[in-house]
């Protein structure tokens, strides 16, 4: 899968400390054709890794601390561009395009696309959703007169979903049905109108023709495309065609359960410029995803972890805060407040494991605290402890006798050789710490929390 190949490709780029820009180029040429492998559309895949490759061989990125995590966030925020969350979309904060549902009821969404794409179903979980999430009145009306059976679906469908659907009249054509069916929303209050139209096997003129002068009639708020995203390329081709002839709003991804290889989705927002506001993921009625460019790029990266690290780190470790830090650990003052401050700082940013790699000058610190028998659940146990002593005896470890110690035991629920690991653990860091000053380690460190 392309999460897969993705995932390969920037483990083997975080592993390394040094990133060469070949290193990088390489990387996105294996990118590039999981990217196609997946059906993204050529000139979008050829966009994408260009964008990403101009923004990740610059210095700032190779000459960082962390050339390969910056390498993911960088690809991870290009992806979510891609799929229409970028920071001048229109979308929420994860990316999210929501339905226009506040114009002059009623509001009308036509929902247009191939035959077989999952418009019906999609009209029938829509007035559901719009019904039970927004709370307002729906009403629906198939418009499709070619296929036998059409309109008795959506009224099938329409009483499961508990949304009224529009009386079926033998013989009468789409251009009057969507007018009728105005007319009765008006009449009866409705808020928001659904508009189920025909479909063909294939994108024709008559196809085309029918939905403009259904469009002119009934002029729609949304226009919504339905595209199967398992038909890949060719749902591309899909989109590619309506847009060029209808005013299109929005997409509707159906069948995203399934095993689609993903390019779909990827390239759609791209060919049409509209946001994909909602997925199907399954057969039945409440099987409607609102669509998050966010999380589905962190669901195709498979990397949500390193992407947050990168944005957690920048943000929960202040540059001041690390440059006092710093100072203090010059005159030797590296105590047991500050060693807390750390820890927390570290859990902030996701624990021991994500540690690994980030920080080169403090690989001394690490080494001293994996020696000491350190995971995450002992973190939590430290910050316990810590907790338990005075601000004074956090300053002044020497403080702490025996008396003191089975206190803070007590107190943070643990032995007295736990509260003795930690000042050990104490120890040794401000030894390391010293190291590293040596080394001008911390002039790196401050460098790339900044
Ligand atoms: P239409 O011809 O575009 O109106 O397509 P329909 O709504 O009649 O759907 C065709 C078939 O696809 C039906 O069997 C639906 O149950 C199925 N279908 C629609 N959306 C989804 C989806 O998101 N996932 C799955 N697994 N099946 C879907
Ligand atoms: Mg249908």
């Amino acid at each position: 899968a392309l999460s897969d190949r993705l995932g390969n490709t920037f483990d083997r780029l975080r592993g390394r400390g040094a990133l060469r820009e070949q290193d990088v180029r390489d990387a996105m040429r294996e990118v590039r054709i999981a990217l196609l492998e997946a059906d993204v559309a050529l000139p979008v895949a050829r966009d994408f890794i260009a964008k990403v490759t101009e923004k990740a061989v610059g210095e700032s990125v190779l000459k960082s601390v962390t050339p390969g995590q910056q390498v993911v966030k960088i690809v991870n925020d290009e992806l979510v561009a891609m799929l229409g969350g970028g920071a001048n979309a229109e979308g929420g904060e994860d990316g999210h395009v929501p339905l226009t549902l506040d114009a002059k009821p009623p509001v009308v969404i036509m929902m247009v696309g191939l035959q077989g794409s999952g418009k019906t179903t999609s009209t029938a979980k829509l007035g559901k959703l719009i019904r039970e999430k927004h709370g307002k009145k729906a009403m629906m009306a198939s418009l499709d007169v070619n296929r036998p059976a059409a309109q008795e679906q959506l009224a099938v469908l329409g009483e499961q979903a508990q949304v009224d659907t529009l009386p079926i009249i033998e013989g009468q054509q789409p251009v009057d049905i969507a007018r009728r069916a105005l007319e009765s929303a008006k009449l009866r209050n409705v808020d928001v109108v659904l508009l189920d139209t025909a479909g063909r096997l294939h994108v024709d003129e008559a196809l085309m023709a029918e939905m403009k002068a259904v469009a002119s009639v009934a002029t729609p708020t949304e226009v919504l495309l339905v595209v199967d995203s398992l038909t890949g390329q060719d749902a591309v081709n899909v989109a590619q065609s309506f847009s060029d002839e209808v005013p299109l709003t929005g997409v509707i991804l159906t069948r995203m359960d399934g095993d689609a290889r993903g390019g779909a989705a990827l390239s759609m927002r791209a060919v049409t410029g509209k946001p994909i506001k909602f997925a199907g993921v399954g057969e039945k009625l409440d099987a409607l995803e609102a669509f998050h460019p966010r999380r589905v790029a962190e669901r195709i990266l498979g990397m949500g972890d390193v992407v947050s690290l990168v944005e957690k780190a920048a943000e929960s470790i202040k540059v001041e805060e690390a440059e006092l830090l710093a100072k203090r650990m010059a005159k030797g003052q590296f105590d047991l407040n500050d060693l807390r401050m750390q820890l927390q700082q570290m859990q902030n940013m996701g624990g021991l494991g994500m540690l690994a790699g980030m920080m080169p000058g403090m690989k001394k610190a690490k080494q001293a605290m994996q020696a000491s028998g350190m995971d995450d659940k002992v973190l939590v146990h430290m910050d316990a402890i810590m907790g338990s002593m005075t601000p004074k005896e956090r300053a002044n470890p020497a403080l702490l006798n025996a008396k003191r110690k089975k206190r803070v035991a007590a107190g943070s629920g643990t032995q007295v050789q736990d509260v003795n690991k930690v000042l050990k653990m104490h120890q040794e860091m401000s030894r390391a710490m010293k190291q590293i000053k040596k080394m001008g380690g911390m002039k790196g460190l401050a460098a790339m929390l900044g």
